[in-house]
């Protein structure tokens, strides 16, 4: 096992990382940028190193600065989270060629994933079903990109290969809107993301989203730990997840699950991952892989009693990975509920100082947040402050003990999107389950 790792991240997630560590006896370096240097789980860490300004790009995303921290406190491996440099294959080949352990894929799988074209077409191959599209990246003879469209149907939407985070995409539902579309996805793509290459798929008009988390060695060892379901979005980003996904017949999930599974197999996968699909009459489309742990991974821990920054942590440490499917057992339901620092219905940021923090708690009840009583909530990153997360028996259980979780928590000082989750744990369609991935912005829209 590792002796010293090194916490590429701030945050929330930050914070999970170093509690993984110190129940596995592994001593933490956290970096920081200057807006972060008064954060507890900072001053917590046993080594703390300032890796630049606030501005991420100058601090969390300077691949520079966070190799000399590893370098300078003799850290062995770099645990990348969740965003920031965590899907980068540079990263990741700069890391190891430094002759650190970078905690997540091998670099060429996540280069393959990290190129949304090649990422489908690799699952074409492990048979894994994905949304009917375009063969590849779109070519550059309008001509043949309307005839591409027609034959997949309208409406269609475009994606950024390069895309991520829920930008450059866009929905077109004539013909006569399609070549501009492309030509304008093109140009942000290559803004944004250095790739102008974009592809066309059919665009579901009421899926859900639905996605299976799984745990490979980088051999023969993959195993599959249910699925989350994670419908309730706005503007492509998540604001609830759950687990197990409501109303889905188990031996659909068992049968997707063992998909992905199997693509781990063939593609060597290493590490913790999550296949994303959309779900739609009885029917999974892979969308994209991602290629680290997620925000909500906690729902999946709750239900299967498996501590996937462990897993993470063990299998890059070489550690033999024991864990097989018969051992993955499915028991109650979880909910999360991102707390996020902004207007509950307007959703400006609300970054500031927190005035007054009462943490909810209870049976089943978790707090994933590294925020306190007089925290100052920087406004150069996420607004994501927390995740409070429910476990129960059932459903209703779940949804019960998240109803009076959230009616305890009190956060003053700043706005939160507190009151948002409230009013959808009371909602009936969500009590009922299984909205789709346009049910909060056609609910929001309905707002006086
Ligand atoms: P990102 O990497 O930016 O998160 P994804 O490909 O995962 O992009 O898509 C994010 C969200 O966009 C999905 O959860 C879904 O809400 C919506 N979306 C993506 N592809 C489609 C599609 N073909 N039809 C309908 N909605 C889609």
């Amino acid at each position: 096992m590792f002796e010293k790792i090194l916490i590429a991240n701030r945050g929330e997630i930050a914070l999970r990382i170093q509690r993984a560590c110190r129940e596995l006896g592994i001593k933490t370096v956290v970096v920081y940028s200057e807006a972060d240097r008064t954060a507890k789980y900072v001053r917590l860490a046993d080594e703390a190193v300032c890796i630049g300004p606030a501005s991420a790009k100058d601090s969390y995303l300077s691949m520079p600065a966070l190799i000399s921290a590893a370098e300078v406190t003799d850290a062995e491996a770099i645990h990348p989270g969740y965003g920031f440099l965590s899907e980068n294959a540079d990263f990741a080949e700069r890391v190891e060629k430094s002759g650190f352990v970078f905690i997540g894929p091998r670099p060429e799988t996540i280069r393959l994933m990290g190129d949304k074209v090649s990422a489908k077409h690799a699952m074409i191959e492990a048979g894994v079903p994905v949304v009917p599209g375009s063969d590849g990246a779109l070519p550059e003879d309008p001509q043949e990109i309307l005839r591409i469209a027609r034959n997949v149907g309208y409406p269609v939407i475009i994606k950024a290969a390069g895309g991520g985070g829920g930008r450059g995409m866009r929905v077109v539902y004539t013909e006569a809107a399609l070549l501009n579309a492309v030509g304008m996805t093109r140009t942000e793509a290559g803004a944004a993301f250095n790739n102008p290459e974009v592809y066309l798929e059919k665009f579901l008009e009421n899926p859900r989203h639905v996605e299976i988390q799984v745990l490979a060695d980088g051999g023969r060892n993959a195993v599959w730990l249910g699925e989350r379901d994670c419908s309730m979005q706005r503007r492509h980003q998540k604001v609830i997840e759950e687990a197990p996904a409501p109303h889905i017949q188990r031996k659909l999930i068992e049968r997707i699950g063992e998909r992905c599974a199997e693509a781990c197999r063939k593609m060597g996968y290493r590490g913790a991952g999550t296949f994303e699909f959309l779900y739609e009459n009885g029917e999974f489309f892979f969308i994209e892989m991602n290629t680290r742990i997620q925000v909500e991974h906690t729902v999946t821990e709750m239900i299967t009693g498996v501590d996937l920054v462990a897993q993470q942590i063990r299998i890059a440490a070489g550690e033999k990975f024991t864990l097989r499917q018969r051992d993955v057992q499915f028991r109650g339901h979880a909910i999360e509920c991102r707390i996020n620092a902004e207007d509950p219905f307007k959703f400006t940021p609300s970054p500031g100082k927190i005035t007054a923090w009462h943490a909810p708690g209870g049976m089943g009840v978790r707090l994933d947040s590294h925020v306190f009583s007089g925290y100052s909530i920087p406004p150069n990153y996420d607004s994501m402050i927390g995740k409070l997360i429910t476990y129960g028996d059932t459903r209703e259980q779940a949804i019960a003990r998240m109803q009076i979780a959230l009616s305890e928590m009190v956060v003053e000082g700043i706005q939160t999107n507190i009151p948002l989750h409230r009013e959808l744990m009371q909602d009936a369609r969500f009590v009922e389950g299984g909205t789709s991935i346009h049910y909060l912005e056609h609910k929001l829209s309905q707002r006086p």
